[in-house]
């Protein structure tokens, strides 16, 4: 079996791993490089077989619908087919149906598959495990070949809300692993300790009770967040949001495919707004779920100050890069409580203690050296990009 990372031994982002036998190629992601800086313009993967010449791949398979891990797919060439997880290619839709209708059209004819029922693209056996990130229907997969085994992790976390099921997940289904894959985001910021995801929604639901008209800046597509904070609504309170977000909420709710109590159905309003807020939530009081477009930003600005509350529920970086938004929550009350989508340094050795596997090759990460030395007793390749690694 032939490993080669295209892209993410050394950054966080626009993510694509190749693993071949004699007969298959495939590959696992496709992502689209993220940068905070708007001027930098995104490398598009380069692929011989893959994104140019004659087709040579026999599948992609998506590990979650983050853009740094499809969004690329417009490049890969159309006769390639795609393979995702049955509610991540719904949500992917919606996105894409409003930021990139290419991406649209390429996600339109993708198969899926659902957690724990592994598939095959020619001699390659892959399982898909649903694993805790800030994404929903979120996958790692093991991958098996020629008689060796592989875990590419994707983008995980061990502090989120379904954290208790990876013992079994490790035991049941992963195994002897001879690569492990993972992702290693943390690894290069200095914090050691992780705000869990139940700390997190304990403390919005707190930050709720404080102000009359509550704004909850968080993304999107951050189901688990999003659920937590509207099944924990006080009752004389409904929750707001706009069409885009209000498609993507009833989709979860509504999906057929994916069995979570996080994601059912339940007694408190869900209310579509599109214009300015009416009269009687003026004079209740709501819990309205934005972004930090320009639109949201004079939406909370047309309201008096001292009946306002936001929480900012996301990764702080963005905000240096958002004026209009730095001098919003500079202004307005703001709680900042976030909880990352992305394994803690700590937790990530307790992992590899526990899959226990004979080689690890970090991704996801603008520095795998520290893994080095988070576990030095183990073999842990740090490779380069397009660099072959044979097993
Ligand atoms: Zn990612
Ligand atoms: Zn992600």
């Amino acid at each position: 079996m032939n490993i080669i990372i295209h892209r993410g031994t050394h950054q966080i982002g626009g993510s694509a791993i190749e693993i071949s036998t004699k007969s298959t190629r495939i590959m696992l992601d496709f992502g689209k490089e993220l940068s905070l800086d708007e001027k930098y313009i995104p490398e598009n993967l380069d692929i011989e077989g893959v994104t140019a010449g004659v087709p040579n791949c026999d599948g992609i398979v998506i590990s979650h619908y983050h853009m740094d891990h499809l969004g690329q797919l417009t490049s890969a060439l159309p006769e390639i087919p795609l393979y995702m997880g049955a509610l991540s290619k719904e949500v992917a839709m919606i996105a894409a149906e409003y930021q990139d209708k290419d991406l649209y059209l390429r996600l339109l004819g993708a198969n899926t598959f659902c957690g724990g029922e592994a598939f095959s693209i020619g001699d390659i056996r892959i399982r898909p495990l649903v694993i805790d990130h800030s994404a929903a229907d979120n996958y790692m997969f093991v991958i098996e070949a020629e008689g060796k085994r592989v875990l590419y992790t994707g983008d995980f976390r061990m502090h989120g809300l379904r954290h208790h099921v990876l013992h079994k997940l490790v035991n049941t289904y992963i195994g002897e692993i001879d690569v492990l894959i993972t992702e290693g985001t943390l690894l290069s910021r200095d914090a050691d300790d992780c705000i869990s995801e139940v700390a997190v929604l304990e403390d919005i639901s707190s930050y709720i009770q404080d102000g009359k008209y509550v704004f909850v800046m968080c993304s999107s597509t951050n189901i688990d967040r999003i659920m937590g904070i509207w099944q924990n609504m006080p009752s004389d309170k409904v929750l707001i949001c706009d069409a885009y977000q209000k498609r993507i909420l009833d989709t979860v709710i509504n999906n057929v495919y994916y069995e979570s109590s996080l994601y059912r159905r339940h007694d408190r309003p869900l209310v579509l707004n599109k214009g300015p807020y009416p009269k009687y939530y003026m004079n209740h009081g709501f819990v309205s779920l934005v972004r930090g477009t320009e639109n949201f930003i004079s939406q909370i600005k047309a309201l008096p100050k001292d009946d306002v509350r936001i929480i900012y529920s996301m990764w702080t970086g963005y905000i240096e890069e958002n004026l209009a938004l730095k001098a919003l929550l500079e202004t307005y009350p703001t709680y900042i409580c976030h909880a990352s989508g992305h394994v803690a340094k700590d937790d990530l050795t307790k992992f590899i203690e526990l899959v226990n596997p004979d080689a690890i090759i970090p991704v996801h990460t603008d520095n795998p050296e520290r893994l080095e030395e988070l576990a030095p007793h183990r073999n842990v390749y740090v490779v380069n990009d397009n660099e072959p690694f044979i097993i």
